[in-house]
């Protein structure tokens, strides 16, 4: 028997890392579905070296990004005004990326142009591209709420 979509939900749970794709699971580190017909191959799925790696890069990627924030706010001056302006706007994507995981939409509907006119008129920001989103911000948006 198939699993239904309630029973896909309990198995990711909350983890961040995979969203529902109509009747089987996403995996959004890995960038692919995964077998999602019995509750153990997606637990298989999680342990495998591949998804492990992913995860890793994720939380290296936060790591780095930490501590570059840190060497960059003792810069004076001058840089400051366009840094908080660059952090204003990672913190809006970022959350952006966070909302949409978290509404299991997926990222490539911010390319659709409808949804993307709507967010810019109302946010008066630039929506950034699903690859940009996938490339910089799932890993550490994943690992930020995944903790
Ligand atoms: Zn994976």
């Amino acid at each position: 028997m198939m699993p239904t979509a309630k029973d896909l939900q309990n198995w990711i749970g909350s983890d961040l890392a995979f969203r529902i794709d109509g009747k089987s699971i996403f995996c959004q580190l890995c960038g692919k579905p995964i077998n999602s017909e019995k509750k153990f191959l997606v637990d298989q799925h999680k342990r495998t070296k591949k998804h492990k790696e992913k995860v890793l890069e994720a939380r290296r990627k936060d790591g780095q990004t930490s501590s570059k924030m840190v060497k960059q706010l003792s810069i004076p001056g001058v840089f400051s005004k366009q840094q908080e302006c660059r952090d204003e706007e990672k913190a809006f994507k970022e959350a952006l990326c966070k909302a949409l995981l978290k509404a299991n939409i997926p990222l490539n509907k911010v390319d659709n142009e409808e949804f993307k006119s709507f967010l810019s008129k109302y946010t008066g920001r630039k929506i950034p591209c699903e690859s940009s989103l996938r490339k910089t911000y799932v890993a550490s948006t994943y690992e930020k709420n995944f903790k």
